[in-house]
């Protein structure tokens, strides 16, 4: 039987959903069978019967959760292949955070792939991205607009030793969303050789403890909580790194620290502006998303017979691949963050 690749996933209010196979892909709402692609709030919700996900990914969601985030859950490898209702389903990497997957979606020699959020560049926290050649690619774009080009992580890391060390008497406290973007900080340090203490706010430790129990090395890290004691033991944070949610940049818990260099990690940092509303001192441009020069040579590598574009901005997207051979649409899904995405702690950027 000939199967046509657009029938095999709809885009439909509540996600993306697989008719054949009775299943949906990180859905928005509580579904009977949802295929998740990554732990972020707004693709992984508690509430679903049954949960189809890397092992990771699961932790994630136990952590966030609790251990009864769904009715069952089943743990499927990078590679391997589960059958829904005679849909063959595989995970592989996405190269976002621990654990992250493409979702590839297979019948009858059709093939949709879904990239769940992704990026390129290499990550020292999770697998880097595989790219799946594949008749349907749908696409993230959340930083789907030639303005976007993240510099290379390097020379941001950098950018935050050379003000410690130029400046050693201030904390450098940086903004960093919880699940991925923290982790990704601390080991982009850690393997510039930086091995002091780093300090976390307490809403960054049950992820980090995870990320550690799921063999991703991130050197000695401290509670920032019990060093806030006194004015004797804040002491320590002078010339410290301090990593905590964006929501406690500006707020009274960050006051504690002293004086303090105001950083963040995110990809919207690029916008001056965003930067300025978070009275950021030291904005620090480091994705978990593809930039636009990722996004396009995505496409132009897995050349799929369709593009759908989702999650940000998709007309531009949408428009470089008709230019350049690929017929595209737009999804136009919603519950997604995409926009929004640096202002809620547990989204990403
Ligand atoms: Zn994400
Ligand atoms: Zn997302």
């Amino acid at each position: 039987m000939i199967i046509r690749p657009e029938t095999l996933l709809r885009p439909v209010p509540g996600g993306l959903y697989c008719p054949a196979g009775d299943f949906w892909i990180d859905p928005t709402r509580p579904v009977a069978r949802a295929v998740i692609t990554h732990g972020h709030a707004d693709h992984a919700r508690a509430g679903h019967g049954a949960v189809l996900a890397t092992k990771e990914t699961l932790a994630i969601m136990a952590a966030r959760y609790g251990a009864r985030f769904a009715g069952s859950m089943q743990a499927l490898a990078y590679g391997e292949r589960a059958a829904i209702g005679g849909i063959a389903v595989r995970l592989v990497p996405a190269g976002h955070v621990l654990g992250s997957a493409q979702a590839v979606v297979e019948k009858g020699g059709a093939r949709v792939v879904v990239s769940g959020d992704f990026k390129r560049r290499r990550d020292p926290t999770c697998t880097a991205f595989e790219p799946v050649a594949c008749d349907i690619f749908i696409s993230e774009a959340t930083f789907g607009l030639p303005v976007f080009r993240h510099p290379p992580d390097a020379g941001e890391i950098a950018k935050l030793l050379l003000s410690l060390s130029t400046f050693p008497d201030r904390c450098h406290l940086v903004g960093a969303y919880s699940l991925g973007k923290a982790q990704r900080v601390i080991a982009l340090l850690r393997e510039t050789g930086y091995d002091a203490p780093i300090y976390l706010h307490g809403a960054m430790q049950k992820l980090c403890d995870l990320y550690e129990a799921l063999g991703v090395g991130l050197g000695d890290l401290r509670p920032a909580q019990e060093m806030m004691k006194t004015p004797l033991t804040r002491e320590v944070f002078k010339g410290a790194i301090v990593i905590a949610p964006p929501s406690s940049l500006n707020d009274i818990w960050s006051r504690r620290l002293g004086d303090v260099v105001t950083c963040f990690a995110s990809g919207w940092m690029r916008v001056r502006a965003r930067a300025r509303q978070r009275q950021v001192e030291l904005p620090l441009i480091l994705s978990d998303h593809a930039d636009w020069d990722e996004l396009t040579a995505t496409v132009a590598e897995l050349k799929p017979g369709q593009l759908w574009v989702t999650h940000g901005a998709e007309e531009a997207l949408v428009h470089w691949a008709q230019t350049n051979g690929v017929p595209a649409r737009a999804l136009s899904l919603v519950g997604y963050d995409e926009d929004g995405a640096g202002e809620r702690d547990e989204a990403e950027a």
